[in-house]
């Protein structure tokens, strides 16, 4: 059974973001969404807002689950019996931080690797900073997110 830790904070999850889980799916037995609980990072949705989005969006995927932890996420990947972290990578801004956070990760857990994917060319642009920000001023988000996010998104900013 290999298992795969895809965490992050999904604030609110994307499309990029699904892209990414489910190429992880179709390689790994099972692919654990792993949403991050920060305190100190300030988000727009609490961590259950967000671990339900994530939720209702990947009902279509049978070997992707969610959970949420607070601890070191080397630490949340050796409980769950996870042999690796996905993450992914959209331009060379994105590598130097994902670089250095591999080699950390390594040095915390050697037996947990890091593994790398590249989304669609058409997520390539996309975060949820800037979705959050379009879904502000108005602007149609529809090919960004799942409905489920966009009418959440919508009514949490009162539009
Ligand atoms: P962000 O705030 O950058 O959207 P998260 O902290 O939730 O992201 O990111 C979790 C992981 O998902 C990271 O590895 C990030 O690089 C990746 N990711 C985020 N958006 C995309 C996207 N559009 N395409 C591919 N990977 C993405």
């Amino acid at each position: 059974m290999k298992k795969i830790i895809y965490p992050g904070t999904f604030d609110p999850i994307t499309n990029g973001h699904l892209d990414i889980a489910e190429r992880a799916a179709s390689l790994f037995d099972h692919v654990i969404i792993t949403v991050a609980n920060n305190p100190k990072k300030k988000s727009l949705f609490t961590v259950e807002e967000r671990i339900d989005l994530v939720q209702a969006s990947i009902k279509h995927l049978n070997n992707v689950s969610v959970s949420s932890t607070n601890v070191l996420i080397v630490n949340f990947a050796k409980e769950n019996e996870a042999i690796a972290l996905i993450r992914g990578l959209r331009s060379i801004s994105d590598f130097e931080y994902e670089f250095q956070m591999a080699l950390m990760n390594r040095s915390l857990a050697p037996e947990i690797s890091t593994i790398f994917m590249m989304p669609d060319e058409k997520y390539m642009h996309l975060n949820s900073t800037v979705v959050k920000e379009i879904a502000a001023l108005e602007g149609d988000i529809s090919a960004y997110v799942p409905a489920i996010v966009e009418a959440k998104l919508k009514s949490k900013l009162n539009i």
